[in-house]
């Protein structure tokens, strides 16, 4: 059967406020409206955006534990012939929030999936940061414990491009100070509550933001922070050289540079160790 003559219903993906509720297109506020149902993660929080839009179209609850199970029962609903708007409870659904299973499962049985589009912190954040790259590296979620959340930033210290998180209030400092263990005492931008009454960007370091961070935090976080490239383009490749490069020219520890060395050149931090160790001491009491 032809797309055209298919009794099939529709799967709406809905972009919803990050934030600001008069951040939503006229035809997302249309689909929420037309749609035989809302599936959301938290019927509570999505009650707030429908009540408060005036729409009265019945919601059911699709989250991360349950998703394998709530999308076959959609899928059913849609291959009935329902039309279905899927939303989260902040931002894009799919982007680091559930919906992927979903997504897939219609496109296996040929349901039509339709996007409307409209915002996500992702793409908020980086219309502000001001980079001139045209790519970037977008990580979702660091893992929450600290060696599963060094290893995850080891593999993208060498990436050149800026690299992108999100972030939670209680894990914030955490983040920041695992970050700067691997990557050095990077600059770096972080965004907290976009589009709403209190939203701020603080520009600095990573020692810098850690520090601004300590203690007590509200509200959501994405943090942006800048490639090996961006400000290593003079970065030499000798090993020696390099250790007097991170000495000299970067406010680093000798430990972090001893791990950004090993992560640049590709060799065990053991083997650099010893050799920093000598030249570190040379030139610089400070810092070891
Ligand atoms: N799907 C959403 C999107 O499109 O952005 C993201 C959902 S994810 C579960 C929630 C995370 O997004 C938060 O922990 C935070 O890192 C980021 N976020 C969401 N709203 C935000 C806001 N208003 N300000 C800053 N970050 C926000």
């Amino acid at each position: 059967m032809s797309k055209t003559q298919s009794t099939h219903g529709v799967l709406y993906i809905v972009a919803t406020p990050i934030g600001n509720l008069e951040e939503i297109t006229p035809r997302a506020v249309r689909i929420l409206r037309e749609v035989d149902l809302i599936a959301c993660e938290d019927t509570r929080h999505t009650k707030k955006l429908v009540n408060h839009l005036d729409i009265n179209t019945p919601l059911t609850s699709y989250y991360r534990e349950k998703e394998q199970l709530k999308a076959e029962l959609l899928l059913q609903q849609l291959q009935d012939g329902a039309q279905i708007a899927l939303v989260s409870d902040a931002g894009t659904p799919c982007i680091s929030d559930p919906g992927g299973v979903l997504v897939r499962h219609a496109r296996a049985a040929g349901i039509q999936i339709v996007p409307i589009s409209g915002p996500s912190a992702l793409a908020t954040a980086l219309s502000v940061a001001g980079l001139e790259e045209s790519g970037f590296y977008f990580g979702g979620f660091p893992p929450s414990k600290t060696k599963a959340r060094r290893d995850f930033f080891k593999c993208q210290a060498p990436l050149p491009c800026p690299l992108i998180f999100y972030e939670s209030p209680h894990r914030i400092q955490h983040c920041l100070l695992d970050a700067l263990h691997v990557f050095g005492d990077r600059h770096a931008l972080l965004f907290r509550e976009l589009t709403k009454l209190h939203e701020e960007c603080r520009e600095g370091v990573l020692s810098e933001l850690s520090n601004s961070c300590a203690g007590k935090n509200r509200g959501e976080f994405v943090l942006i922070i800048d490639g090996a490239m961006q400000q290593n383009t003079d970065k030499p490749e000798d090993i020696d050289e390099l250790i007097l490069w991170y000495r000299d020219q970067q406010t680093v520890s000798l430990k972090s540079a001893v791990q950004q060395i090993a992560t640049d050149l590709g060799l065990p931090r053991t083997q650099i160790y010893q050799r920093a160790l000598i030249l570190w001491k040379k030139g610089n009491q400070n810092n070891l």
